[in-house]
């Protein structure tokens, strides 16, 4: 993206997005990307224009600890995806990315054939920020692939905690990747995580590996049916895979298609994506709320000596968040009665 975003033509860029040109997407994606204000009007005013996507996409919600073999399956399942005649894009929610700057995900080499591939697309994390602000930038770029007729994305993120409720709360699917250890590997997963599985899958389980994967996915469908559950008429399910071998992968993506049929025909799927969208409104309002609070002069003047205050044990800190919430809404109420008088 040039650093004039202002010359950036929306509705251009839109035409081009949905007439298939990838550049046009990678484009799109930059804009929602940038923090610059500029920016993110015109990436609200292309989302605005584009909404209404296609409903008949899958969103798949891809976890897992470094190492498990999230790359290498993401290849394997990524290839029979195109070869059934779908377009699939990959996008990846890197937390360590907001930590260090640097990401764990961000190497598009880690999938070299399905990044080469014309009917792929292939987005690192984007770099920096909080993780909601990770979150929130890929939510949008979801929306723009579809738009761009990518009729299956998957999420890729870091097993590490927050990062898969995150990609749990904007995919239709959360599948949970496993390393072939005992028992004590899965008493590691935090319970929260455990219960937004739909579909666990054990690696690696070929040769020397094989027989453990086999009693790690035993653990986990136990594991599983203790859990509270996700949904009304889906009973997540635990299985094994091997990327390398090519073995339970065609399995997995038949499962993934049984759990979109059953939970479309019951209608979860689409009031799962209606609490999605719901709850991105909320966590929107509260982004652009605290993004103004922050902005304001009267706030940003008061403000240190508040902090400095309740640091100090001077005022509680619900007294001083009062203080200054009041502030603000003292200078929305001046704007207003100044646009009132033009
Ligand atoms: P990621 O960090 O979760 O993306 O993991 P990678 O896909 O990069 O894989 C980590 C390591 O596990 C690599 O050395 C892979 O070759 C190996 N690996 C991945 N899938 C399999 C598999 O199905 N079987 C075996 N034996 N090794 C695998």
């Amino acid at each position: 993206m040039s650093a004039r975003g202002a010359e950036v033509d929306v509705e251009v860029l839109a035409a081009e997005l949905v007439g298939g040109s990838r550049r046009a997407l990678a484009r799109a994606i930059t804009l929602v990307e940038s923090t610059r204000a500029a920016h993110r009007e015109q990436a609200a005013a292309l989302l605005a224009r584009l909404a209404g996507a296609p409903a008949a996409t899958l969103r798949i919600g891809i976890s897992g600890a470094p190492g498990v073999g999230k790359s290498t399956f993401i290849e394997a399942l990524g290839h029979h995806i195109v070869e059934s005649g779908r377009r699939l894009a990959v996008l990846a929610v890197d937390p360590s990315s907001s930590l260090s700057g640097g990401s764990i995900l961000g190497d598009k080499t880690r999938m070299p054939e399905l990044a080469r591939d014309v009917r792929v697309f292939v987005r690192p994390s984007p770099t920096g920020g909080t993780l909601g602000g990770v979150a929130r930038r890929t939510r949008e770029t979801i929306a723009l692939c579809e738009a761009a007729g990518f009729d299956t994305v998957i999420v890729e993120t870091v097993g590490v905690g927050q990062s898969e409720t995150a990609v749990a709360g904007m995919t239709d699917l959360f599948v949970l990747l496993l390393a072939p250890g005992g028992g004590d590997d899965l008493q590691g997963i935090k319970r929260g995580v455990m219960e937004l599985v739909d579909l666990a899958l054990v690696t690696k389980a070929d040769g020397d590996l094989a027989a453990s994967a086999g009693r790690a996915a035993a653990d986990c469908a136990n594991a599983l049916r203790l859990l509270r559950r996700r949904s009304a008429r889906w009973t997540p399910v635990a299985a094994t895979c091997s990327a390398i071998e090519g073995r339970g992968i065609v399995e997995a993506w038949t499962t993934m298609l049984d759990y979109q049929r059953v939970m479309a025909e019951s209608g979860e799927l689409t009031a799962r994506r209606e609490a999605q969208a719901r709850a991105w409104l909320w966590s929107e309002v509260s982004e652009q709320l605290l993004e103004r609070f922050k902005a304001d002069p009267r706030v940003r003047a008061e403000l240190p000596r508040l902090e400095q205050r309740v640091r100090d044990g001077d005022i509680p800190a619900a007294a001083g968040a009062e203080r200054l919430v009041a502030q603000f809404l003292d200078t929305v109420q001046a704007c207003a009665g100044r646009e009132g008088k033009r």
